[in-house]
């Protein structure tokens, strides 16, 4: 970015803004350059303002969540990323109904849905997400979907609009919700029923104690790398394929499970791609699945997971 230009776009922004924060730290793969600029709107006027700053300027915008399911490049990105804080984080409920704020953690909202007596997000709890991102990946874990509670959502369109959008609205998918894909989730709803409190937090330790035993938790990563193939796993298929342990770099293939890569140390963004690319071609020449990446690639130039085929 044109350096006039940047220095503007801190001035106009009105919003807290800083220049050249890196973006590691704000993803859980710990990897990938600096944001050209890091905005931090608290409001949904700071927010609606930032973009529309941004669009004047005709910067590039990248909207990040708690940055666990990206992958951000080792030049970072060259525009500005926002990221939600304060009044955008805060939930409450209105009878069985809970209202959360997108930037809001999902660890925070299943424990605040529970802490009500109330059911419905419990196979969710272990997810690392926010709220806003985990209804835009219609995140989900153990047969259960953010779809199923899921009653509404505003939703901020480029052109500065904010409509809401309803269950019947959203035609969700496997890790996706296909007309929320360009606008960004301000506040979302969900409808949970009254449960035995007890069960509702023996349900949730159940799931934390089967993500223990079968994710690599003490490692960075960004969850499962690919989508799940129709009729199959991901880590099967990889592993079969004997790519399990496989590494480039400081990037691996979990020897706890293969459907996810670990930072072990040290790893870049081209570390990953690359290993994302060997694995791709490895699983596709043994069994002609060609595996689908879950994991979002922010800052690049091409599609670094893409192969030959
Ligand atoms: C250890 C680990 C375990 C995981 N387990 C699971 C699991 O069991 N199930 C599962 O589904 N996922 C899982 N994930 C992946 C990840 O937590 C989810 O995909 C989560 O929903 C991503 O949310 P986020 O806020 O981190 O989004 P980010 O990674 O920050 O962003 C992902 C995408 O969402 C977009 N986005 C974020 N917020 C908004 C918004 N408000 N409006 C519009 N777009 C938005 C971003 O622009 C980006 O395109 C796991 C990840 C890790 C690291």
């Amino acid at each position: 970015m044109n350096p006039a230009v940047r220095d503007r776009l801190l001035r106009r922004l009105p919003c807290p803004a800083s220049a050249g924060d890196p973006l590691a730290p704000h993803t859980t793969f710990r990897i990938g350059g600096p944001a050209e600029v890091f905005a931090q709107p608290r409001t949904v006027a700071e927010l609606t303002e930032a973009l529309r700053v941004a669009r004047d300027e005709r910067i590039p915008v990248f909207y990040l969540g708690l940055g666990s399911n990206i992958l951000v490049s080792d030049e970072g990105f060259d525009g500005v990323v926002i990221r939600a804080q304060e009044d955008l984080c805060r939930m409450h409920m209105a009878g069985n109904i809970v209202c959360s704020g997108p930037g809001a953690r999902l660890l925070d909202l299943t424990g605040f849905v529970a802490a009500h007596g109330l059911s419905g997000m419990e196979a969710l709890s272990g997810i690392p997400g926010s709220v806003g991102g985990g209804l835009y990946m219609n995140a989900g874990a153990y047969g259960a979907e953010i779809a199923d509670t899921f009653a509404e959502a505003d939703a901020l369109s480029e052109d500065g609009r904010v409509q809401t959008l309803r269950r019947g609205d959203i035609h969700f998918g496997y890790r996706r919700a296909p007309e929320l894909e360009n606008v960004i989730i301000l506040q979302s709803r969900y409808t949970l029923r009254l449960g035995d409190q007890q069960s509702i937090y023996a349900e949730m330790r159940r799931v934390w104690k089967l993500r223990r035993a079968k994710q690599p938790l003490d490692f960075p990563s960004a969850g499962s790398i690919f989508k799940r193939p129709p009729g199959d796993f991901a880590g099967r298929l990889i592993e079969a394929a004997g790519g399990k342990g496989a590494r480039v770099g400081g990037a691996m293939v979990s020897p706890k499970h293969a459907g996810i890569f670990i930072n072990v140390g040290g790893a870049t963004a081209t570390d990953v791609a690359a290993l994302v690319r060997q694995i791709r071609r490895r699983v596709y020449d043994e069994f002609h699945v060609l595996l689908e990446p879950e994991v979002k690639p922010v800052g690049f130039k091409e599609d670094p997971f893409a192969i030959a085929i």
